[in-house]
């Protein structure tokens, strides 16, 4: 029989974490048959999400759980519960049943068929989301499409099925800078989509400040693209040509017609201009520059505190 490793990264969820293990148990009774494990990882969670996981494991063989020493992101905690996870098939979901635990059905029924390796869900509609938000969302993903390597589905969720193949190919990119959304599809294999409507989540707060899904989504463009630094490139190659000709023009002036002391206003504009496109060149290479600062430091993507597996 196969088995499927469901991994659930959990912050603060201490409310949701029963909810979502009934949904799944639910699911498994009703319509798959195979054996599962529940791979719940607590990204230092404040609240008691860590005692709900003692508590449930204790009583339930199939639940295990790896507790960090910090939070260390939705992204290490996701490579944290697919490293360790031990069966045929990997499921990743949120812990606040945003994710519909009966589309696990579908998924297996149709990752079985050998056709394809991975299946995700993406939600077709945004209802329920603050409308700024979802514009915002909407044209990171038009900017991302363009200039990134990779593809990604608006409204794709971290919510898929995967077989142990695509699954050993996500654990090859081991980097520290972890973009899920663009690591899944720069892996290649052949990716099933699933469509539902968007699910509010249970109960809490969603976790994601509009300041965080900003940095968010500037490390995944970063993560994917070099576009920023060609841009700086050729700005700065431009304006040193602009400037040359302007020089040109101002010794031709000199030697033909006389000098003036006119014009130091519009001098002064250019030394800005200049400045200021010297200073964005400099922090865009400066972006970089940590990320691969971070990476040959090799830190572990997590530290963990306790576990039971
Ligand atoms: N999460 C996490 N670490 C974090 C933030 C979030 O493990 O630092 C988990 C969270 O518990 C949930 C999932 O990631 O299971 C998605 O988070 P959330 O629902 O807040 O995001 P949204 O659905 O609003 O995009
Ligand atoms: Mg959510």
């Amino acid at each position: 029989m196969d088995k499927i490793s469901i991994v659930i990264p959990c912050f603060n969820e201490e409310n949701n974490i029963p909810l979502i293990y009934s949904a799944i148990n639910k699911v498994f009774e009703n319509g798959i048959s195979a054996e599962y494990e529940l791979i719940f990882v607590d990204d230092g969670s404040k609240d008691n999400t860590l005692k709900v996981l003692r508590d449930l494991s204790a009583t339930d063989q199939k639940v295990k759980y790896i507790s960090f020493s910090r939070n260390f992101g939705k992204e290490a905690a996701l490579y944290a519960g697919i490293k360790n996870a031990t069966g045929d098939f990997v499921a990743v979901m949120d812990a606040d049943m945003q994710d519909p635990p009966e589309l696990l059905c579908d998924m297996y029924k149709e990752i079985k068929t050998g056709e394809f390796d991975c299946i995700a869900a993406r939600r077709v509609d945004r209802e329920g989301e603050p409308k700024i938000r979802s514009f915002f969302a909407r044209a990171f993903y038009k900017l991302i499409n363009k200039v990134a390597e990779v593809q990604l589905v608006d409204g794709a969720r971290d919510f898929r099925l995967m077989n142990k193949k695509y699954v050993d190919a996500l654990l090859e990119l081991s980097e520290y800078n972890r973009f899920s959304k663009g690591l899944f599809d720069w892996v290649g294999f052949k990716t099933k989509w699933i469509e539902y409507k968007n699910v509010e989540r249970r109960s809490g707060k969603t976790k994601w400040s509009f300041w965080k899904l900003f940095k968010y989504s500037v490390n995944g463009i970063v993560a994917f693209s070099s576009l920023p630094l060609y841009i700086c490139s050729l700005l700065g190659i431009t304006m040193c040509a602009v400037s040359f000709l302007a020089i040109l023009f101002i010794i031709f002036r000199q030697l033909f017609f006389g000098g003036s002391v006119a014009g130091w206003p519009s001098l002064v504009c250019i030394i800005v201009l200049i400045g200021g496109l010297l200073m964005l060149g400099i922090g865009i290479l400066g972006f970089y520059l940590s990320k691969i600062y971070l990476e040959v430091k090799n830190r572990p993507i997590y530290i963990s505190r306790e576990e039971k597996l």
